[in-house]
């Protein structure tokens, strides 16, 4: 059961980034929702995946919240060798059984604002990451997903620090991103944007 947060205002980001739009990219953009479930250890709500409106999707018994993308969109913010992050969870949704592609939006997203779309084709990961503060080398996987990433450092498992409820979009390959929740901290390999979504714990 899905609900649909349709009532949910736009952010000030998402109103500029629609205006910028052609109305093909508006009508795309306002097709994305992001789902969110429960949190089976604390009750809290967050992010499972995306949804297309168009998209068939195979409903599952659980209860879901549906909130439009345009709702919690936050901009968009540099990320270069200074500001390392870990990758929050593995981004299953962009194996498109839930709908629309995480890295298929942040695409528009790109195209909207004339950023290189170059910089979504290949892993913004650096091979050296750390990893309980060693040094370690994960060679890149071929295929790259919208990885949802924080830069902030001191999470515990699934949670942000209190108080902190934003998290980024960033291209990864299939091997960075599989390193969700192992306390990798991995170093951008370039200077490139990230997607900012707000409302990641709890939206309701
Ligand atoms: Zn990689």
């Amino acid at each position: 059961m899905i609900h649909f947060m349709e009532k949910l205002g736009e952010t000030k980001d998402a109103e500029e980034l629609l205006a910028k739009a052609s109305s093909e990219d508006v009508e795309l953009l306002k097709k994305y929702y992001v789902l969110y479930k429960r949190n089976d250890i604390n009750d809290n709500w967050r992010i499972s995946g995306l949804f297309r409106k168009d998209d068939v999707f195979n409903e599952e018994k659980e209860e879901m919240v549906a909130a439009p993308f345009t709702s919690v969109y936050n901009g968009t913010s540099i990320f270069d060798s200074s500001r390392q992050f870990i990758n929050v969870f593995n981004s299953t949704g962009d194996q498109n059984t839930e709908g629309g592609s995480w890295i298929g939006l942040m695409k528009i997203v790109y195209r909207v604002n004339g950023y290189d779309l170059n910089k979504l084709m290949q892993c913004c990961a650096q091979k050296a990451v750390i990893r309980n503060g060693n040094q370690e080398y994960i060679d890149c996987g071929t295929s790259i997903v919208g990885a949802h990433i924080t830069d902030q450092l001191n999470m515990i498992g699934h949670e942000l620090a209190p108080g902190y409820e934003y998290v980024y979009l960033l291209p990864l390959c299939s091997s960075h991103n599989h390193y969700a929740n192992y306390n990798i901290i991995m170093t951008p390999n370039t200077v490139l944007y990230a997607i900012k979504l707000a409302g990641y714990k709890q939206i309701i």
